[in-house]
């Protein structure tokens, strides 16, 4: 893959474009928290990642693994709840998967280990509506598609992101079985993850730098639309 300036160039250009989609999508993920949470999710993606975004001179001078470790210490400390320390820890410890660089090889091994650390901190199983039902197919599908399909990482990615697709609607008709939305049994049947939906946008941005940056490498089609998001009002 590119050298190390490029990749770094599509790493901050990653990181702006996630930091812009977050705040666009504030008020969208702030409703879907509040049918099943406590109305926080929109406000504290954006807390975390307009931070981010402050600090994009000084990944300048950082390596890539250094920069995404920065990215996570940076979500822990202005993010708050449990989506806090579920990406900011887990960004922080997969970063060390990108210390040789970021390659193929590279990718896969630092998608397993940020879901390694999701379930290990959450220890929610794929089912519980959680981010954990995006990040799953997403990251079985990378590595499917990469190791035994052998398919181009873009074309890979773009899978990827059809998998976490899928799984922010399967989380609509579950019910919770761990973090806030638990709390509401069954009445959180029928509303889509907060969490799995972010991740599920971070990963749309990425796969659109990524799209930009390797242009001409595959014959990947845009991607598609996200789901369409139940009414929050009318599926209270
Ligand atoms: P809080 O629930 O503390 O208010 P947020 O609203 O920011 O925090 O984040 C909620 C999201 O965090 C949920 O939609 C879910 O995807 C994710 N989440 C909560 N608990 C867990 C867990 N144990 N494992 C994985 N993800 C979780
Ligand atoms: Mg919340």
């Amino acid at each position: 893959m590119a050298d190390e300036s490029v990749q770094r160039e599509a790493l901050i250009t990653a990181i702006e474009n996630v930091a812009a989609r977050i705040e666009d999508e504030k008020s969208h993920l702030t409703d879907l928290d509040s049918a099943i949470g406590d109305a926080d999710h929109g406000n504290n993606m954006y807390r975390g990642f307009s931070a981010v975004a402050e600090k994009t001179d000084e990944f300048e001078e950082m390596s890539p693994a250094e920069v995404v470790k920065t990215v996570g210490t940076t979500i822990i400390g202005n993010v708050g709840g449990a989506a806090g320390p579920l990406y900011g820890g887990s960004l922080m410890t997969a970063s060390q998967e990108l210390e040789g660089g970021i390659t193929t090889e590279t990718s896969v091994a630092f998608a397993e280990a940020y879901l390694d650390k999701v379930q290990d901190r959450g220890d929610a199983p794929v089912g519980a509506k959680t981010m954990v039902d995006a990040l799953v197919p997403a990251v079985h599908t990378y590595k499917k598609s990469i190791e035994h399909d052998d398919l181009p990482p873009l074309t890979a990615f773009a899978k990827a992101v059809e998998g976490a697709r899928r799984g922010v609607a399967f989380t609509v008709p579950i019910k919770a079985t761990k973090g806030r939305a638990s709390f509401l049994g069954w009445r959180s049947v029928g509303h889509q993850d907060p969490g799995a939906t972010s991740t599920l946008f971070i990963m749309e941005e990425i796969l659109a730098t990524a799209e930009e940056y390797l242009e001409g490498e595959t014959d990947v089609a845009p991607a598609a639309e996200s789901v369409p998001d139940e009414d929050p009002e009318e599926a209270q």
